[in-house]
Protein backbone atom coordinates (compact mmCIF):
# COMPACT_ATOMS: atom_id res chain seq x y z
CA UNK A 1 0.00 0.00 0.00
CA UNK A 2 1.68 3.33 -0.81
CA UNK A 3 1.24 6.70 1.50
CA UNK A 4 -1.56 7.44 3.03
CA UNK A 5 -2.35 11.03 2.14
CA UNK A 6 -3.82 12.89 -0.87
CA UNK A 7 -1.61 15.41 -2.87
CA UNK A 8 -3.91 18.01 -3.90
CA UNK A 9 -4.96 17.27 -7.41
CA UNK A 10 -3.58 13.51 -7.47
CA UNK A 11 -4.33 11.66 -10.83
CA UNK A 12 -5.09 7.79 -11.14
CA UNK A 13 -6.15 5.76 -13.75
CA UNK A 14 -9.01 4.44 -11.75
CA UNK A 15 -10.75 6.00 -8.79
CA UNK A 16 -12.83 3.65 -6.57
CA UNK A 17 -15.33 5.16 -4.50
CA UNK A 18 -16.17 2.45 -1.01
CA UNK A 19 -14.24 -0.39 0.34
CA UNK A 20 -17.05 -3.08 0.85
CA UNK A 21 -16.57 -6.24 -1.14
CA UNK A 22 -17.74 -4.98 -4.59
CA UNK A 23 -15.49 -1.68 -4.66
CA UNK A 24 -12.34 -4.35 -3.49
CA UNK A 25 -12.84 -6.57 -6.30
CA UNK A 26 -12.84 -3.76 -8.80
CA UNK A 27 -10.12 -2.37 -6.86
CA UNK A 28 -8.15 -5.53 -7.45
CA UNK A 29 -8.77 -6.12 -10.87
CA UNK A 30 -7.80 -2.98 -12.13
CA UNK A 31 -4.50 -3.04 -9.98
CA UNK A 32 -3.79 -6.48 -11.45
CA UNK A 33 -4.09 -5.39 -15.21
CA UNK A 34 -1.50 -2.60 -14.32
CA UNK A 35 -4.18 0.24 -13.90
CA UNK A 36 -2.88 2.96 -11.01
CA UNK A 37 -5.49 2.21 -8.80
CA UNK A 38 -7.01 4.60 -5.79
CA UNK A 39 -9.48 3.11 -3.36
CA UNK A 40 -11.26 6.15 -1.36
CA UNK A 41 -13.31 5.14 1.69
CA UNK A 42 -15.18 7.17 3.87
CA UNK A 43 -14.49 6.18 7.40
CA UNK A 44 -11.23 5.57 9.08
CA UNK A 45 -12.10 1.59 8.70
CA UNK A 46 -12.37 -0.70 5.48
CA UNK A 47 -15.06 -2.92 4.70
CA UNK A 48 -18.65 -1.12 5.18
CA UNK A 49 -21.46 -3.50 5.56
CA UNK A 50 -19.38 -6.14 3.79
CA UNK A 51 -17.05 -6.32 6.43
CA UNK A 52 -19.83 -6.86 9.00
CA UNK A 53 -21.30 -10.14 6.46
CA UNK A 54 -21.50 -13.54 6.61
CA UNK A 55 -19.43 -13.12 2.80
CA UNK A 56 -21.66 -15.75 1.28
CA UNK A 57 -20.46 -15.40 -2.19
CA UNK A 58 -24.23 -16.05 -4.78
CA UNK A 59 -21.63 -16.45 -8.00
CA UNK A 60 -23.14 -19.62 -9.34
CA UNK A 61 -21.02 -22.09 -12.07
CA UNK A 62 -17.87 -21.73 -11.22
CA UNK A 63 -14.94 -23.54 -10.12
CA UNK A 64 -15.80 -23.48 -6.11
CA UNK A 65 -19.13 -25.43 -6.64
CA UNK A 66 -17.64 -27.53 -9.18
CA UNK A 67 -15.07 -28.59 -6.53
CA UNK A 68 -17.74 -29.22 -4.13
CA UNK A 69 -19.28 -31.72 -6.68
CA UNK A 70 -22.51 -29.73 -6.11
CA UNK A 71 -23.80 -30.09 -10.00
CA UNK A 72 -24.30 -26.36 -10.51
CA UNK A 73 -24.29 -24.75 -13.86
CA UNK A 74 -24.86 -21.18 -15.31
CA UNK A 75 -27.67 -22.32 -17.12
CA UNK A 76 -29.39 -23.64 -13.86
CA UNK A 77 -28.58 -20.30 -11.88
CA UNK A 78 -30.11 -18.61 -15.35
CA UNK A 79 -33.68 -20.79 -15.17
CA UNK A 80 -33.97 -19.62 -11.38
CA UNK A 81 -32.89 -16.28 -12.23
CA UNK A 82 -35.67 -15.88 -14.85
CA UNK A 83 -38.44 -17.74 -12.89
CA UNK A 84 -37.61 -15.27 -9.87
CA UNK A 85 -37.08 -12.09 -11.71
CA UNK A 86 -38.36 -12.77 -15.20
CA UNK A 87 -36.68 -10.87 -18.29
CA UNK A 88 -36.79 -7.69 -17.30
CA UNK A 89 -32.63 -6.90 -16.93
CA UNK A 90 -32.25 -9.74 -18.67
CA UNK A 91 -28.85 -7.84 -20.14
CA UNK A 92 -27.23 -7.51 -16.26
CA UNK A 93 -28.69 -10.94 -15.76
CA UNK A 94 -26.75 -12.91 -18.28
CA UNK A 95 -23.62 -10.19 -17.54
CA UNK A 96 -23.41 -11.84 -14.25
CA UNK A 97 -24.27 -15.25 -15.38
CA UNK A 98 -21.24 -15.18 -17.47
CA UNK A 99 -18.59 -13.48 -15.88
CA UNK A 100 -19.05 -14.90 -12.15
CA UNK A 101 -16.97 -18.30 -13.44
CA UNK A 102 -14.55 -15.90 -15.09
CA UNK A 103 -13.80 -13.44 -12.15
CA UNK A 104 -13.87 -16.22 -9.38
CA UNK A 105 -11.37 -18.10 -11.56
CA UNK A 106 -9.02 -14.82 -11.94
CA UNK A 107 -9.69 -14.00 -8.12
CA UNK A 108 -8.73 -17.71 -7.43
CA UNK A 109 -5.42 -17.73 -9.30
CA UNK A 110 -4.23 -15.35 -6.58
CA UNK A 111 -3.03 -17.55 -3.51
CA UNK A 112 -4.67 -14.27 -1.12
CA UNK A 113 -7.94 -15.16 -2.33
CA UNK A 114 -9.59 -18.90 -1.82
CA UNK A 115 -13.18 -19.49 -1.38
CA UNK A 116 -15.20 -22.28 -0.37
CA UNK A 117 -18.94 -23.97 -0.38
CA UNK A 118 -21.06 -23.49 2.37
CA UNK A 119 -24.03 -25.38 2.50
CA UNK A 120 -26.88 -22.58 2.76
CA UNK A 121 -30.46 -22.98 0.54
CA UNK A 122 -31.05 -20.62 -2.11
CA UNK A 123 -34.37 -18.68 -0.90
CA UNK A 124 -37.25 -19.58 -3.26
CA UNK A 125 -39.08 -22.79 -4.59
CA UNK A 126 -38.34 -22.10 -8.29
CA UNK A 127 -36.92 -23.83 -11.17
CA UNK A 128 -33.25 -24.20 -10.93
CA UNK A 129 -33.06 -23.17 -7.10
CA UNK A 130 -29.92 -25.45 -5.21
CA UNK A 131 -31.38 -26.79 -1.87
CA UNK A 132 -28.40 -27.18 -0.40
CA UNK A 133 -27.27 -23.79 -2.21
CA UNK A 134 -24.58 -22.24 -4.48
CA UNK A 135 -23.22 -19.84 -2.68
CA UNK A 136 -19.20 -20.04 -0.93
CA UNK A 137 -17.19 -18.03 1.68
CA UNK A 138 -13.86 -17.15 1.44
CA UNK A 139 -11.18 -19.05 3.45
CA UNK A 140 -10.00 -17.91 7.22
CA UNK A 141 -7.09 -15.92 6.91
CA UNK A 142 -4.91 -15.50 9.58
CA UNK A 143 -4.27 -12.06 10.66
CA UNK A 144 -0.32 -12.36 10.26
CA UNK A 145 -0.39 -12.85 6.54
CA UNK A 146 -2.76 -9.10 6.48
CA UNK A 147 0.12 -7.42 9.09
CA UNK A 148 -0.52 -3.95 10.00
CA UNK A 149 -3.35 -4.06 7.02
CA UNK A 150 -5.18 -6.12 9.32
CA UNK A 151 -5.99 -3.30 11.91
CA UNK A 152 -7.66 -1.36 8.59
CA UNK A 153 -10.64 -4.08 8.32
CA UNK A 154 -13.77 -2.95 10.20
CA UNK A 155 -14.58 -5.97 12.94
CA UNK A 156 -17.83 -7.83 13.56
CA UNK A 157 -20.72 -5.82 14.34
CA UNK A 158 -20.71 -6.40 17.83
CA UNK A 159 -17.40 -5.64 18.31
CA UNK A 160 -17.08 -2.71 16.02
CA UNK A 161 -20.21 -1.27 17.48
CA UNK A 162 -18.64 -1.34 20.80
CA UNK A 163 -15.03 0.23 19.28
CA UNK A 164 -13.78 -2.85 19.91
CA UNK A 165 -10.93 -4.24 17.22
CA UNK A 166 -10.87 -7.96 16.06
CA UNK A 167 -10.42 -10.63 18.96
CA UNK A 168 -7.49 -12.90 18.23
CA UNK A 169 -7.10 -15.73 15.86
CA UNK A 170 -7.77 -15.46 12.10
CA UNK A 171 -10.44 -13.18 10.47
CA UNK A 172 -13.37 -14.63 9.05
CA UNK A 173 -16.65 -14.06 7.26
CA UNK A 174 -16.53 -10.69 5.86
CA UNK A 175 -13.46 -9.63 6.96
CA UNK A 176 -11.96 -12.59 5.62
CA UNK A 177 -13.05 -11.39 2.33
CA UNK A 178 -12.31 -7.68 3.02
CA UNK A 179 -8.71 -8.93 3.92
CA UNK A 180 -8.31 -11.21 1.08
CA UNK A 181 -9.52 -8.79 -1.36
CA UNK A 182 -7.14 -6.19 0.55
CA UNK A 183 -4.13 -8.10 0.74
CA UNK A 184 -3.84 -9.17 -2.91
CA UNK A 185 -5.09 -5.67 -4.32
CA UNK A 186 -2.10 -4.16 -2.61
CA UNK A 187 0.70 -6.97 -3.51
CA UNK A 188 0.07 -5.55 -6.84
CA UNK A 189 1.72 -2.48 -6.21
CA UNK A 190 -0.85 -0.41 -8.12
CA UNK A 191 -3.37 0.16 -5.36
CA UNK A 192 -3.34 3.12 -3.18
CA UNK A 193 -6.06 2.97 -0.38
CA UNK A 194 -7.11 6.32 1.47
CA UNK A 195 -9.38 6.43 4.32
CA UNK A 196 -11.46 9.34 5.57
CA UNK A 197 -12.47 10.47 2.62
CA UNK A 198 -15.47 11.19 2.01
CA UNK A 199 -16.52 11.78 -1.70
CA UNK A 200 -19.26 14.18 -1.83
CA UNK A 201 -18.62 15.49 -5.48
CA UNK A 202 -18.68 14.16 -8.97
CA UNK A 203 -15.90 16.23 -11.68
CA UNK A 204 -16.62 16.57 -15.23
CA UNK A 205 -14.81 17.65 -17.57
CA UNK A 206 -15.08 17.24 -21.98
CA UNK A 207 -18.66 15.53 -21.39
CA UNK A 208 -17.24 13.02 -19.41
CA UNK A 209 -16.93 12.18 -14.96
CA UNK A 210 -13.05 13.31 -14.63
CA UNK A 211 -12.80 12.50 -10.80
CA UNK A 212 -14.19 13.46 -7.64
CA UNK A 213 -13.90 15.97 -4.85
CA UNK A 214 -13.54 14.70 -1.26
CA UNK A 215 -13.72 15.89 2.49
CA UNK A 216 -10.68 14.70 4.61
CA UNK A 217 -9.91 15.66 7.90
CA UNK A 218 -7.28 18.14 6.32
CA UNK A 219 -9.52 19.91 4.06
CA UNK A 220 -11.47 19.29 0.88
CA UNK A 221 -9.38 17.77 -2.10
CA UNK A 222 -9.54 16.83 -5.65
CA UNK A 223 -8.86 13.39 -7.02
CA UNK A 224 -8.60 12.89 -10.67
CA UNK A 225 -9.19 9.58 -13.13
CA UNK A 226 -8.03 9.24 -16.42
CA UNK A 227 -10.11 6.14 -17.05
CA UNK A 228 -13.41 5.87 -14.71
CA UNK A 229 -14.81 6.70 -11.65
CA UNK A 230 -16.36 3.42 -9.72
CA UNK A 231 -19.02 4.27 -7.23
CA UNK A 232 -19.18 1.06 -4.91
CA UNK A 233 -20.00 2.92 -1.79
CA UNK A 234 -23.35 1.47 -0.07
CA UNK A 235 -26.88 2.26 -0.23
CA UNK A 236 -28.69 5.37 1.66
CA UNK A 237 -29.73 2.77 4.76
CA UNK A 238 -28.10 5.24 6.94
CA UNK A 239 -29.92 8.45 5.49
CA UNK A 240 -33.15 9.12 7.37
CA UNK A 241 -33.92 11.79 5.15
CA UNK A 242 -33.71 9.77 2.01
CA UNK A 243 -35.52 6.99 3.40
CA UNK A 244 -38.32 9.01 4.02
CA UNK A 245 -38.61 10.94 0.49
CA UNK A 246 -38.10 7.70 -1.01
CA UNK A 247 -40.01 5.63 1.27
CA UNK A 248 -38.34 3.03 2.83
CA UNK A 249 -40.19 1.30 5.60
CA UNK A 250 -38.25 0.28 8.46
CA UNK A 251 -35.51 2.92 10.10
CA UNK A 252 -32.09 4.20 9.76
CA UNK A 253 -31.77 3.52 12.88
CA UNK A 254 -32.92 -0.53 12.67
CA UNK A 255 -30.34 -0.60 9.90
CA UNK A 256 -27.58 -3.26 9.83
CA UNK A 257 -24.93 -0.90 7.94
CA UNK A 258 -21.87 0.52 9.73
CA UNK A 259 -23.85 3.61 11.48
CA UNK A 260 -23.46 6.91 9.75
CA UNK A 261 -21.42 5.60 6.97
CA UNK A 262 -23.89 4.86 4.39
CA UNK A 263 -25.89 7.80 3.66
CA UNK A 264 -26.60 8.33 0.01
CA UNK A 265 -23.75 10.71 -1.11
CA UNK A 266 -23.08 9.56 -4.07
CA UNK A 267 -26.60 8.47 -5.18
CA UNK A 268 -27.11 12.76 -4.56
CA UNK A 269 -24.13 13.33 -6.29
CA UNK A 270 -25.05 11.18 -9.59
CA UNK A 271 -28.27 12.51 -9.91
CA UNK A 272 -27.02 16.11 -9.81
CA UNK A 273 -25.12 15.30 -12.88
CA UNK A 274 -28.36 13.82 -14.57
CA UNK A 275 -28.14 9.81 -13.45
CA UNK A 276 -31.53 7.81 -13.62
CA UNK A 277 -32.46 5.73 -10.42
CA UNK A 278 -34.46 2.53 -9.57
CA UNK A 279 -36.03 0.75 -7.10
CA UNK A 280 -35.01 3.31 -4.44
CA UNK A 281 -37.77 2.23 -2.14
CA UNK A 282 -36.35 -1.41 -2.37
CA UNK A 283 -34.23 -2.82 0.40
CA UNK A 284 -32.18 -6.31 1.18
CA UNK A 285 -34.87 -6.88 4.05
CA UNK A 286 -34.61 -8.88 6.99
CA UNK A 287 -36.53 -9.43 10.62
CA UNK A 288 -34.36 -7.61 13.59
CA UNK A 289 -34.78 -8.44 17.42
CA UNK A 290 -34.58 -4.73 18.68
CA UNK A 291 -31.65 -4.02 21.10
CA UNK A 292 -31.42 -2.10 24.53
CA UNK A 293 -29.84 1.21 22.47
CA UNK A 294 -32.86 1.40 20.33
CA UNK A 295 -30.53 -0.51 17.43
CA UNK A 296 -31.59 -3.83 15.99
CA UNK A 297 -30.26 -7.54 15.32
CA UNK A 298 -30.21 -9.04 12.20
CA UNK A 299 -32.47 -12.24 13.05
CA UNK A 300 -32.67 -15.51 11.29
CA UNK A 301 -32.54 -19.15 11.75
CA UNK A 302 -35.81 -19.14 13.89
CA UNK A 303 -35.40 -22.76 15.64
CA UNK A 304 -38.59 -22.42 17.77
CA UNK A 305 -41.51 -19.28 18.90
CA UNK A 306 -43.91 -18.10 16.91
CA UNK A 307 -44.10 -14.23 16.02
CA UNK A 308 -47.32 -12.40 16.10
CA UNK A 309 -48.53 -8.99 15.17
CA UNK A 310 -50.18 -6.35 17.22
CA UNK A 311 -53.38 -8.26 17.36
CA UNK A 312 -51.56 -11.33 18.79
CA UNK A 313 -52.50 -13.51 15.40
CA UNK A 314 -49.42 -15.35 13.44
CA UNK A 315 -49.17 -13.34 10.45
CA UNK A 316 -45.93 -15.49 8.49
CA UNK A 317 -44.06 -18.70 8.14
CA UNK A 318 -41.68 -17.84 10.75
CA UNK A 319 -38.92 -19.73 9.39
CA UNK A 320 -39.12 -17.63 5.86
CA UNK A 321 -35.75 -16.86 4.50
CA UNK A 322 -35.20 -13.39 6.57
CA UNK A 323 -35.93 -10.71 3.16
CA UNK A 324 -39.14 -12.36 2.19
CA UNK A 325 -40.22 -12.55 6.99
CA UNK A 326 -39.00 -8.78 6.24
CA UNK A 327 -41.15 -8.20 3.81
CA UNK A 328 -44.05 -9.89 5.53
CA UNK A 329 -43.08 -7.67 8.95
CA UNK A 330 -43.25 -4.98 6.77
CA UNK A 331 -47.06 -5.50 5.62
CA UNK A 332 -48.23 -7.20 9.41
CA UNK A 333 -49.87 -4.24 12.27
CA UNK A 334 -46.62 -3.39 14.19
CA UNK A 335 -45.69 -4.21 17.12
CA UNK A 336 -44.47 -7.36 16.61
CA UNK A 337 -42.86 -10.09 18.95
CA UNK A 338 -41.84 -13.05 18.78
CA UNK A 339 -42.74 -15.28 21.30
CA UNK A 340 -40.80 -18.08 22.85
CA UNK A 341 -40.51 -20.32 25.85
CA UNK A 342 -38.39 -21.07 28.31
CA UNK A 343 -36.69 -24.42 26.44
CA UNK A 344 -34.33 -22.66 25.42
CA UNK A 345 -33.43 -21.37 28.93
CA UNK A 346 -34.30 -17.81 28.12
CA UNK A 347 -32.16 -17.49 24.86
CA UNK A 348 -34.05 -16.51 21.77
CA UNK A 349 -34.31 -19.54 19.87
CA UNK A 350 -32.77 -18.13 16.81
CA UNK A 351 -29.20 -16.56 15.57
CA UNK A 352 -28.88 -12.70 16.06
CA UNK A 353 -26.02 -10.86 14.50
CA UNK A 354 -24.84 -9.10 17.42
CA UNK A 355 -25.57 -11.76 19.78
CA UNK A 356 -27.89 -11.26 22.59
CA UNK A 357 -27.57 -11.23 26.33
CA UNK A 358 -30.94 -12.18 27.65
CA UNK A 359 -30.77 -10.26 30.58
CA UNK A 360 -29.48 -6.69 29.08
CA UNK A 361 -32.60 -6.81 26.93
CA UNK A 362 -35.02 -7.86 30.01
CA UNK A 363 -33.98 -5.14 32.00
CA UNK A 364 -34.73 -2.25 29.25
CA UNK A 365 -37.67 -3.45 28.35
CA UNK A 366 -37.58 -5.04 24.62
CA UNK A 367 -37.97 -8.23 25.56
CA UNK A 368 -40.49 -9.59 28.39
CA UNK A 369 -41.05 -12.78 30.31
CA UNK A 370 -44.48 -13.74 32.52
CA UNK A 371 -45.34 -16.92 34.25
CA UNK A 372 -48.54 -17.28 32.27
CA UNK A 373 -49.89 -16.29 28.65
CA UNK A 374 -52.38 -13.56 29.59
CA UNK A 375 -49.97 -12.04 31.26
CA UNK A 376 -47.18 -11.80 28.55
CA UNK A 377 -50.24 -10.57 26.35
CA UNK A 378 -50.91 -7.63 28.59
CA UNK A 379 -46.83 -6.85 28.82
CA UNK A 380 -46.68 -6.70 24.98
CA UNK A 381 -49.80 -4.62 24.43
CA UNK A 382 -52.15 -7.75 22.90
CA UNK A 383 -55.41 -9.26 23.21
CA UNK A 384 -55.16 -12.25 25.78
CA UNK A 385 -57.68 -14.25 24.31
CA UNK A 386 -55.97 -14.20 20.83
CA UNK A 387 -52.52 -14.64 22.08
CA UNK A 388 -53.76 -17.78 23.99
CA UNK A 389 -55.63 -18.77 21.07
CA UNK A 390 -52.47 -18.39 18.79
CA UNK A 391 -50.52 -20.43 20.45
CA UNK A 392 -53.14 -23.20 21.24
CA UNK A 393 -53.77 -23.44 18.08
CA UNK A 394 -50.12 -23.66 16.79
CA UNK A 395 -49.20 -25.96 19.58
CA UNK A 396 -51.94 -28.35 17.90
CA UNK A 397 -49.94 -28.25 14.62
CA UNK A 398 -46.70 -28.61 16.41
CA UNK A 399 -48.36 -32.03 17.53
CA UNK A 400 -49.90 -32.99 14.19
CA UNK A 401 -46.44 -31.91 12.47
CA UNK A 402 -48.20 -29.35 10.07
CA UNK A 403 -48.98 -25.70 9.41
CA UNK A 404 -51.71 -25.74 7.18
CA UNK A 405 -51.67 -21.53 8.25
CA UNK A 406 -48.42 -20.52 6.91
CA UNK A 407 -46.71 -24.14 5.67
CA UNK A 408 -43.80 -23.82 8.64
CA UNK A 409 -41.16 -26.77 8.23
CA UNK A 410 -42.85 -27.60 4.17
CA UNK A 411 -39.41 -25.84 2.34
CA UNK A 412 -35.70 -27.35 2.98
CA UNK A 413 -35.15 -24.06 4.13
CA UNK A 414 -37.18 -23.96 7.09
CA UNK A 415 -35.29 -27.08 8.15
CA UNK A 416 -31.86 -25.74 7.51
CA UNK A 417 -31.56 -24.15 10.86
CA UNK A 418 -34.23 -26.60 12.57
CA UNK A 419 -33.20 -29.17 15.40
CA UNK A 420 -34.93 -32.40 15.56
CA UNK A 421 -34.26 -32.62 19.24
CA UNK A 422 -36.12 -29.60 19.69
CA UNK A 423 -39.21 -30.70 18.61
CA UNK A 424 -40.44 -33.80 20.42
CA UNK A 425 -43.38 -34.01 16.94
CA UNK A 426 -42.86 -35.02 13.10
CA UNK A 427 -42.13 -31.55 12.09
CA UNK A 428 -39.03 -30.03 13.51
CA UNK A 429 -39.68 -26.38 12.68
CA UNK A 430 -42.86 -26.96 14.65
CA UNK A 431 -41.45 -26.43 17.97
CA UNK A 432 -44.62 -26.36 20.90
CA UNK A 433 -44.80 -23.67 23.51
CA UNK A 434 -45.75 -25.06 26.58
CA UNK A 435 -42.85 -24.15 28.87
CA UNK A 436 -43.51 -21.43 31.16
CA UNK A 437 -42.55 -18.93 31.37
CA UNK A 438 -42.96 -17.32 28.79
CA UNK A 439 -40.85 -14.46 26.48
CA UNK A 440 -41.76 -11.85 24.01
CA UNK A 441 -38.93 -9.79 22.42
CA UNK A 442 -39.61 -6.67 20.02
CA UNK A 443 -39.01 -7.41 16.64
CA UNK A 444 -38.58 -4.57 13.54
CA UNK A 445 -38.23 -4.40 10.12
CA UNK A 446 -34.55 -4.15 9.29
CA UNK A 447 -32.39 -4.22 6.20
CA UNK A 448 -28.95 -5.43 5.12
CA UNK A 449 -28.84 -2.41 2.64
CA UNK A 450 -31.03 -0.63 0.37
CA UNK A 451 -30.75 -2.41 -2.87
CA UNK A 452 -32.25 0.73 -5.41
CA UNK A 453 -30.43 3.09 -6.74
CA UNK A 454 -28.44 4.23 -9.83
CA UNK A 455 -29.85 2.96 -12.98
CA UNK A 456 -26.74 0.85 -14.53
CA UNK A 457 -26.30 -1.29 -18.29
CA UNK A 458 -24.71 -4.75 -18.40
CA UNK A 459 -21.32 -3.23 -18.31
CA UNK A 460 -21.83 -1.23 -14.97
CA UNK A 461 -22.08 2.27 -16.86
CA UNK A 462 -24.46 4.60 -14.84
CA UNK A 463 -27.14 5.39 -17.37
CA UNK A 464 -29.10 9.06 -17.71
CA UNK A 465 -32.43 9.61 -18.08
CA UNK A 466 -32.51 8.95 -21.72
CA UNK A 467 -30.66 5.49 -21.14
CA UNK A 468 -27.57 6.33 -22.39
CA UNK A 469 -24.64 6.11 -20.44
CA UNK A 470 -22.24 8.99 -17.99
CA UNK A 471 -18.90 8.23 -19.17
CA UNK A 472 -16.46 7.98 -17.20
CA UNK A 473 -19.48 6.77 -14.07
CA UNK A 474 -20.24 3.38 -13.20
CA UNK A 475 -22.08 1.72 -10.24
CA UNK A 476 -21.86 -1.86 -8.25
CA UNK A 477 -23.20 -2.89 -5.40
CA UNK A 478 -25.94 -0.56 -3.40
CA UNK A 479 -25.20 2.25 -5.05
CA UNK A 480 -26.85 0.61 -7.95
CA UNK A 481 -30.09 -0.62 -8.63
CA UNK A 482 -29.86 -4.49 -8.45
CA UNK A 483 -31.23 -6.32 -10.95
CA UNK A 484 -32.75 -8.87 -8.87
CA UNK A 485 -35.72 -6.43 -8.88
CA UNK A 486 -37.81 -6.86 -5.43
CA UNK A 487 -36.52 -10.68 -4.75
CA UNK A 488 -33.34 -11.88 -3.20
CA UNK A 489 -32.73 -15.13 -5.00
CA UNK A 490 -30.20 -16.37 -2.48
CA UNK A 491 -27.69 -16.11 0.15
CA UNK A 492 -24.94 -13.99 -1.10
CA UNK A 493 -26.68 -12.13 -4.04
CA UNK A 494 -26.04 -8.75 -2.80
CA UNK A 495 -22.18 -9.47 -2.37
CA UNK A 496 -21.84 -11.72 -5.50
CA UNK A 497 -23.63 -9.03 -7.67
CA UNK A 498 -21.44 -6.57 -6.50
CA UNK A 499 -18.16 -8.31 -7.28
CA UNK A 500 -19.53 -8.93 -10.51
CA UNK A 501 -20.11 -5.44 -11.46
CA UNK A 502 -17.26 -3.90 -9.80
CA UNK A 503 -15.16 -6.29 -12.03
CA UNK A 504 -17.39 -5.70 -15.36
CA UNK A 505 -16.72 -2.09 -13.86
CA UNK A 506 -13.15 -1.96 -14.47
CA UNK A 507 -12.82 -4.12 -17.50
CA UNK A 508 -14.64 -1.54 -19.10
CA UNK A 509 -12.80 1.34 -17.89
CA UNK A 510 -9.39 -0.11 -19.52
CA UNK A 511 -11.09 -0.54 -23.02
P1 LIG B 1 -20.71 -1.66 1.81
O1 LIG B 1 -20.09 -2.99 2.02
O2 LIG B 1 -21.54 -1.12 2.95
O3 LIG B 1 -19.55 -0.65 1.54
C1 LIG B 1 -19.80 0.71 1.36
C2 LIG B 1 -18.59 1.49 1.81
O4 LIG B 1 -18.63 2.78 1.22
C3 LIG B 1 -18.53 1.70 3.33
O5 LIG B 1 -17.25 1.36 3.81
C4 LIG B 1 -18.81 3.18 3.48
O6 LIG B 1 -18.18 3.77 4.59
C5 LIG B 1 -18.25 3.74 2.18
N1 LIG B 1 -18.82 5.04 1.81
C6 LIG B 1 -20.09 5.46 1.95
N2 LIG B 1 -20.21 6.72 1.51
C7 LIG B 1 -18.99 7.09 1.08
C8 LIG B 1 -18.47 8.31 0.54
N3 LIG B 1 -19.24 9.38 0.37
N4 LIG B 1 -17.17 8.36 0.20
C9 LIG B 1 -16.35 7.27 0.39
N5 LIG B 1 -16.79 6.11 0.93
C10 LIG B 1 -18.09 6.03 1.25
N6 LIG B 1 -24.66 -10.20 1.79
C11 LIG B 1 -24.19 -11.26 1.10
O7 LIG B 1 -24.16 -11.20 -0.12
N7 LIG B 1 -23.74 -12.38 1.75
C12 LIG B 1 -23.77 -12.50 3.11
O8 LIG B 1 -23.32 -13.50 3.67
C13 LIG B 1 -24.29 -11.40 3.85
N8 LIG B 1 -24.33 -11.48 5.19
C14 LIG B 1 -24.68 -10.37 5.90
C15 LIG B 1 -24.59 -10.42 7.28
C16 LIG B 1 -24.81 -9.28 8.03
C17 LIG B 1 -24.71 -9.35 9.52
C18 LIG B 1 -25.13 -8.08 7.37
C19 LIG B 1 -25.33 -6.83 8.15
C20 LIG B 1 -25.25 -8.01 5.98
C21 LIG B 1 -25.03 -9.16 5.23
N9 LIG B 1 -25.10 -9.15 3.84
C22 LIG B 1 -24.69 -10.24 3.14
C23 LIG B 1 -25.49 -7.93 3.09
C24 LIG B 1 -24.24 -7.29 2.50
O9 LIG B 1 -23.21 -7.27 3.47
C25 LIG B 1 -24.44 -5.86 1.99
O10 LIG B 1 -25.66 -5.69 1.32
C26 LIG B 1 -23.30 -5.55 1.02
O11 LIG B 1 -22.07 -5.87 1.65
C27 LIG B 1 -23.26 -4.11 0.60
O12 LIG B 1 -22.10 -3.93 -0.17
P2 LIG B 1 -21.72 -2.51 -0.77
O13 LIG B 1 -20.39 -2.67 -1.41
O14 LIG B 1 -22.83 -2.00 -1.58
O15 LIG B 1 -21.61 -1.57 0.51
Amino acid sequence: MRDDRTEAGATHDVIVVGSGAGALTGALVAAADGLDTVVLERTPLLGGTSAYSGAACWLPGTQVQERAGLGDSTEAARTYLRALVGDAGADRREAFLRHAPELVARLESDPAVQFVWQAFPDYVAAPGRMDAGRSFVPRALPQEELGDLARLVRPAVDRDRAGRGHPGGPLVQGRALIGRLLLAATRTGNATVRTEHRVTGLITGNGRVTGVEARTPDGTVTVRARHGVLLAAGGFEGDAALRAEYGVPGSAAWSMAPSTATTGDLLRAAVRLGAATDLLDEAWWCPGTQRPDGSAAFTLGLRGGIVVDAAGQRFANESLPYDRMGRALAAARTPAHLVFDSRTGGALPAVTVPPADPAAHLESGVWVKADTLPELAGLIGVPADALTGTVARFNGHAADGTDPDHHRGEDPYDRFFADPRDAPGPNPCLVPLDRPPYYAARVVLSDLGTKGGLRTDARARVLDARGAPIPGLYAAGNTSASFTGRVYPGPGVPIGTAMVFASLAVRDMAL
